[in-house]
């Protein structure tokens, strides 16, 4: 027997339709950098997409699943194009600006993207690209910036403002497509860190779903009395959810726009409050420097969403003591992205609370999760049987986008027979559902037949009083297979002997972990989206660009 009830597809078009009428007075604040920041109510950035979408399909001619990509910072009218992009049914598609070029090339060419909305301080990354772009008609600049670098296009230019103001904001003037909840709505390419990038195409329904799960109280808990400030780039798995999320709940939004520096960071959260924030754990490093140096107000900022890379727990001791509570969460661009968040369970004493609030955290309903063995043998929720967690459900990913021909890959160490996702994520579960994870597969540490965790050594040297940052890598050992080689960065004035974080580890982790190998550096280097580069330092390593003392 089938249901009674309405079927009512679940769209962005409904998010964008809700956040501006029901939410009409809530706000995105885009920060300038100083001056007065620029301010939106959801009426005017609704009634704004509105306008985006009927130019897109009047002016530029778009139609159907056609690609409108953005190369943009996170600001009002990036939020904006999230909204009007596909509720008008095309796809929208964020390009990472911190790629190198010919990534950016061939995600753009492998999407066929036939828009971009730029940034005008964007431009002069765009102007070199375009030639080699022979998908994309059109280039529409936002905000001030040198238009002069356009001129050799062959792509027509247009104002992003001009375009807007010939169209009407009233949200029922434009005729909106019935779209199927199961049509592409977003896509996003991983940073392909082995092989070419790779396509998650994300569907209405799972952003809907994904914004629901967000926005519980075990996730973000955002409502309208926060101002969560979103520095997780948009171009970073639609910044974890949360412009579309913030829209259902009518929860304010801080933009940093260009402003990503620690310094920029601590005024905007002394000047406008946030209750909230986003971000990876190598920014709240940063900022930690910062108000150590010159001391500002953060405690407006009850509760830190942290995640794209393991938390050190020393960090979030020393939040705790500004008053700053981060909350750890696990996901990846093809898990929306949120996979798991760590609220401690209900009923134990505060004091109780922080083994959980150390592990990745719990999988929500969405998630269903399981640990598969080396040989692929299903592992019990002991907190001991280590295995790949492998991940299934509505906002994740079944394969990736195989470009125009229409078929899709589904890589077999990516994707199981039996419909899971293979995470590349290695760890455990507690019999409460609680996933720790110990390393990426690709970085674990393979000693004679033992496994060491390089995210264990790192947390445990982080937690050294002159260790500001520490990157733990797999090196090539003729005894061992590989040892453990630790690069240590350290805080302004500290200074410390390798025997001495030797010793202070071995209090902390089994001897036989202890890496005899190390570096001191000037920074870890980081990914695109701000996480330990790890294959560079191995690269570093094996071309003997490392000053590495034995002990
Ligand atoms: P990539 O880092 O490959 O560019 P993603 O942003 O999708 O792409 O990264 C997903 C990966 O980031 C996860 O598979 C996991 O290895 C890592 N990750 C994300 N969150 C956490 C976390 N809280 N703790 C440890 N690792 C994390």
């Amino acid at each position: 027997m089938l249901s009674t009830m309405q079927d009512v597809p679940l769209t962005v078009t409904r998010i964008l339709r809700h956040g501006m009428t029901i939410h009409a007075k809530s706000r995105i604040v885009t920060w300038t950098g100083g001056g007065e920041p620029r301010r939106r109510t959801f009426a005017q950035a609704g009634g704004r997409a509105v306008q985006l979408a009927a130019a897109l399909r009047g002016e530029l001619g778009v139609t159907d699943d056609e690609r409108v990509a953005t190369l943009m910072w996170n600001n009002a009218e990036h939020v904006e194009a999230y909204l009007a992009v596909p509720a008008m049914g095309a796809i929208l598609h964020t390009l990472n600006l911190r790629l190198p070029s010919e990534q950016l090339i061939y995600i753009a060419n492998h999407a066929e993207d036939r828009v971009i909305i730029v940034d005008g301080s964007l431009l002069p990354l765009l102007a070199p690209l375009l030639p080699h772009l022979p998908t994309v008609e059109h280039v529409v600049v936002s905000g001030p910036g040198d238009r002069s670098v356009l001129e050799e296009a062959d792509a027509q230019v247009h104002d992003y403002e001009e375009l807007l103001a010939g169209q009407s904001p009233d949200f029922d003037a434009f005729d909106w497509p019935d779209l199927d909840e199961r049509a592409a709505a977003a896509m996003c390419y991983t940073s392909g860190t082995t092989g070419d990038p790779k396509g998650v195409v994300f569907s209405h329904r799972s952003i809907y779903l994904h914004s629901m799960q967000a926005n519980t109280t075990e996730a973000l808990g955002l409502t309208e009395r926060d101002l969560t400030l979103v520095v997780v780039p948009q171009f970073h798995v639609n910044a974890w959810g949360v412009p579309h999320a913030t829209f259902m709940v009518g929860a304010n939004m801080l933009m940093p726009d260009r402003f990503l520096q620690p310094a920029p960071l601590a005024d905007m959260i002394e000047r406008e409050r946030p209750t909230h924030a986003a971000a990876v754990p190598t920014i709240w490093q940063g900022l930690l420097a910062e108000v150590t140096e010159r001391p500002r107000d953060l405690s407006s900022m009850a509760r830190v969403t942290i995640g794209g890379s393991a938390c050190p727990p020393a960090l979030m001791e020393a939040y705790d003591k500004l008053g700053v509570r981060l909350l750890h969460a696990w996901g990846m661009t093809e898990t929306s992205p949120l996979g798991t968040t760590s609220d401690p369970p209900g009923g134990i004493a505060a004091e109780d609370e922080w083994p959980y609030r150390i592990t990745q955290g719990r999988f929500p309903i969405g998630i269903e999760a399981r640990l598969a063995g080396p040989d692929g043998s299903i592992l019990p929720w002991d907190s001991a049987s280590a295995g790949e967690l492998e991940v299934r459900g509505p906002w994740v990913a079944r394969a990736y986008y195989g470009g125009s021909d229409g078929k899709e890959l589904a890589p077999e160490d990516k994707f199981s027979e039996d419909g899971w996702l293979r995470t590349g994520d290695v760890g455990v579960i507690s019999p409460d559902g609680y996933l720790t994870l110990t390393d990426r597969a690709k970085d674990v540490i393979k000693s004679g037949g033992e496994w060491i965790s390089s995210v264990g050594l790192e947390n445990a040297l982080m937690g050294h009083p002159a260790v500001a940052e520490a990157a733990v890598v797999a090196v090539p050992d003729d005894k061992w297979g590989e040892r453990p080689l630790a690069t240590v960065v350290l805080k302004a004035g500290a200074a410390v002997g390798y025997p001495e974080l030797r010793d202070f580890l071995a209090s902390r982790v089994a001897k036989w972990q202890v890496p005899e190998r190390w570096a001191t550096v000037a920074s870890v280097p980081k990914t695109s989206v701000g996480k330990f580069d790890k294959k560079v330092i191995r690269r570093q390593y094996a071309n003997g660009e490392l000053d590495v003392t034995r002990l």
